[in-house]
């Protein structure tokens, strides 16, 4: 069994297709998916969707990329994790590629998320793009260590995901490690353990080959496994059972339900 540690299927391509989407997840033995908030206004679909169905967990936050939002308060993104489906905090971060200039309350958001991801005990979803130094200073400042979590969607150096992993971070990789011009990333990939990988399709985006430039889906999280074991010369069995229990481990509220 394989699990999707990050996608988006609120997102109206998939969330229109729903059950045509849970038939694939099923069909190549998917089991479980972990649905991400990109806002708060968007949260209630997230919840909606893990609460109609029961191998759909949901996250609470708001993602670096969204500037003209109201900034979500430690108290708010905590008040929203008492739910049972609810089961980490993010996606959060910072993202300085596809955001240039004063980025000073990207970083407090940021540090909000943390905050709010310990006290509520749950672990933290970590979007990062070229801002490593930023991100991993953020991280000690705060204490992330103490939350725990996943650097999501890992396109960074290997020294980065080595320091996050430090901070008892999982790294997880997506569709990208199938790309021709990721050589970089599958030597990342190669060198870490796979007692600290995820896996992901961070769907509707991103879509692993051989499916590059369809619609992506968590269906195709076995692709991102495949590769993994061709990368560290493994099996695929091998990748879905330790990158399964890897996110069980991480996400422990999901075995509360
Ligand atoms: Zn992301
Ligand atoms: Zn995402």
């Amino acid at each position: 069994m394989y699990i999707d540690s990050h996608c988006h299927i609120n997102f109206p391509e998939l969330h229109k297709n729903i059950d045509e989407v849970l038939a694939n997840m099923s069909q190549n033995k998917v089991t479980h998916a972990l649905c991400v908030s990109v806002t708060l206004d968007n949260f209630a679909e997230v919840l909606g969707l893990a609460n109609q169905h029961k191998h759909i967990f949901a996250s609470v936050g708001v993602h670096p990329d969204y500037e003209d939002i109201d900034e979500p308060t430690v108290d708010a993104l905590v008040a929203h994790t008492r739910n049972d489906k609810v089961v980490a905090i993010g996606e959060t971060g910072l993202d300085y590629f596809r955001l240039k200039g004063d980025l000073t309350w990207q970083k407090d958001r940021f540090r909000n998320h943390i905050r709010a991801a310990i006290e509520s005990k749950l672990p933290l979803i970590i979007h990062t793009r070229n801002a490593q130094e930023d991100t991993i200073k953020i991280m000690k400042e705060e204490g992330a260590k103490d939350a725990r979590g996943v650097m999501h969607c890992f396109t960074e150096t290997y020294e980065m995901a080595k320091q996050a992993i430090a901070q008892g971070f999982f790294i997880s990789f997506s569709g990208i490690i199938t790309f021709k011009n990721a050589d970089l990333l599958r030597e990342t990939v190669r060198k870490i353990p796979l007692e600290n990988i995820l896996i992901e399709t961070d769907s509707p985006y991103l879509a692993p080959v051989p499916n590059r430039g369809k619609l992506n889906q968590p269906s195709n999280v076995i692709y991102v496994a495949d590769k993994i074991a061709e990368i560290k010369n493994i099996s695929v069995e091998e990748v879905a059972e330790i990158s399964t229990n890897n996110f069980f481990t991480l996400f422990n509220k999901c075995l509360s339900k």
